[in-house]
Order: structure tokens, then C-alpha cells, then sequence
């Protein structure tokens, strides 16, 4: 059959023996194929009729002193509503696409510090005067990678950093050499996470607390699309954590993911 998949798993016994398991998961690898499919077309019929519904709002808006207060503040919170669905829609199907392409962009030489930079821009205008977000950069060396896949991934996670820490917090984007490769790390000296929720925190809509995710404007995606991201860089991701202690998320590439930018070269790629 053509998309018959097979699971192995070989475990050594002593020197010399070994046992063979053989599972056969097509029907499993076919249930999946047919999810992700299905959250992909969901997602993809979404789209037009947000950009309708939003046209619309934006015009309503436009003329929003000829309506009633009531009205206006109704208006205001289906405006918030539309655009939080837009941002579900737009992380459902960037994740689907994650998951499903393999690697169509060609990995090129990312200059990070550059792209930590801008990121921290975002989170800054995304804090609005109230966190601090500075930037250290001990590695010299370019990532392979795809840019837009790497941003996306940063700014998840300096977006959580802004997002739940209190206003007065430190947030600091590191880029430093890590065991034999190199890490980006995402830190905050915020409220942490109890490490109970740890292991799952990269499940899609795994919240800590629903109640104020949905009240920060998160989608419940952010970790699952950074997960996804680094899989497709060889990378892992490693989180630290202790509660009132702040919280630290790791994203370790290996060697064979770095490069020496040639001398004279500088860093503006991004
Ligand atoms: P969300 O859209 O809810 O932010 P994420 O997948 O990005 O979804 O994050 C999952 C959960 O992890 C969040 O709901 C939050 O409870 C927790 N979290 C993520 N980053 C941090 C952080 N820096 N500090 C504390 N909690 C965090």
C-alpha cells in the first residue's frame, strides 16, 4: 500500500540480543492527516468572511459619533472580537502549515542580533512604555535558518514575556553560544509558571490560566507554533521555570545550524 506507516522500536538485551517492534500505524497517520486537513479548510473558509465582517466595522467606525453610546461601546468589543478570531485564524493555519510542509523555503544565513532587534521593537510597542526589553548578544556566529519562521518564533515568545508579566518587569532576548551549538533565549523576571504545567505547555490551547490568556489577547497557539518551528531547525525547546521567579524559554539549535559570517561582512540581512 502506498501510505502504509510502520513504527519501529529495537531494544538491546545484553551484548547481542535485540527485540524488534513493529506497529503499524496507518490508520493512526491517516486520523491525523485528515485533522489537519480539515482545521486547514476550516481555517482557510474563515478568512473572507472576517475580512468582510472587519471591512464593515472599520466603515461603521468610521461614523461611529452618529450612534448611540451603547452602540459605540458594541461596536468596539465586536471590533476586539474580529480581530482576536483574525489572530486564531492566521496562527491555526500557520501552524497547519508548519506541520505539514517540509521545509519549502530554503534555509539561509539569519544575522540574529538584527532580528532580536526588531522583535524587541514589537514587544516594547506591544508593552507600551511598561516592561523593559533589552537585548544580549554573546554569539557571533549567523543561524540557518528561514527568517520569517525564526521571527515568528522569537516574538511568541517575547509577546508571552510582555504578555504575563506585570508592568514594571525585565525581559532580556539572548542570543549565546550552548553546549556545542547556540541558544536564543526569551527570559522575564515575572510571576514563572509551577512546573506541573511544564510538560504540557506546548500542547495546542494548554493555558495556565484560561481566564487571563483569553484576557491578553493570546490565541492559545504561541508555544505549539514555536515548538513546531524549532522542529524544523533541529532545535529543541527548554523551559525554565519557578513560580515568582520569572520564567526562561531556551531554544537550543545544534552546530551544524551555525556559520561564520565572512570577514568584512555585516549583520543587515534582516
Ligand atoms: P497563549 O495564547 O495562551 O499565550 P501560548 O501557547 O503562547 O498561548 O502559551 C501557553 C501558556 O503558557 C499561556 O497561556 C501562559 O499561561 C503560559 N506562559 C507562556 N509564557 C509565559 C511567561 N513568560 N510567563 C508566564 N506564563 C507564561
Amino acid at each position: 500500500r502506498d501510505d502504509l506507516m510502520l513504527q519501529f522500536q529495537i531494544t538491546l538485551y545484553g551484548d547481542n540480543e535485540r527485540l524488534v517492534m513493529v506497529r503499524d500505524i496507518t490508520r493512526l497517520h491517516r486520523l491525523e492527516q485528515m485533522r489537519r486537513d480539515f482545521v486547514a479548510n476550516v481555517s482557510h473558509e474563515l478568512r473572507t468572511p472576517l475580512t468582510v465582517l472587519t471591512g464593515y466595522l472599520e466603515t461603521y467606525t468610521e461614523h461611529a459619533d452618529q450612534l448611540p453610546p451603547r452602540w459605540q461601546r458594541g461596536l468596539g468589543q465586536m471590533q476586539d472580537q474580529t480581530r482576536r478570531m483574525q489572530n486564531l485564524v492566521e496562527d491555526l493555519l500557520l501552524l497547519s502549515r508548519l506541520e505539514t510542509d517540509h521545509q519549502t523555503e530554503r534555509s539561509v544565513p539569519v544575522a540574529v542580533p538584527p532580528l532580536l532587534g526588531s522583535v524587541r521593537d514589537d514587544a516594547a510597542a506591544l508593552a507600551g512604555g511598561g516592561c523593559r526589553v533589552r537585548i544580549e548578544t554573546a554569539e557571533s556566529r549567523d543561524l540557518l535558518g528561514v527568517e520569517a519562521e525564526l521571527r515568528s518564533a522569537v516574538s511568541n515568545l517575547a509577546f508571552n514575556a510582555v504578555r504575563y508579566t506585570p508592568e514594571d518587569s525585565t525581559i532580556t532576548l539572548r542570543w549565546r553560544p550552548w553546549q556545542d551549538g547556540a541558544a536564543l533565549e526569551v527570559e522575564d523576571d515575572g510571576d514563572g509558571i509551577d512546573p506541573v504545567h511544564l510538560p504540557r505547555l506546548t500542547e495546542r490551547f494548554y493555558r495556565v490560566d484560561k481566564g487571563r490568556s483569553a484576557a491578553t489577547g493570546g490565541t492559545g497557539l504561541g508555544l505549539a507554533i514555536v515548538k513546531h518551528v524549532l522542529l524544523r531547525h533541529d532545535a529543541r525547546l527548554e523551559i525554565e521555570s519557578r513560580p515568582g521567579e520569572g520564567a526562561l524559554f531556551r531554544c537550543v539549535f545544534p552546530a551544524a545550524r551555525l556559520i561564520r559570517r565572512p570577514l568584512g561582512e555585516t549583520g543587515s540581512d534582516t
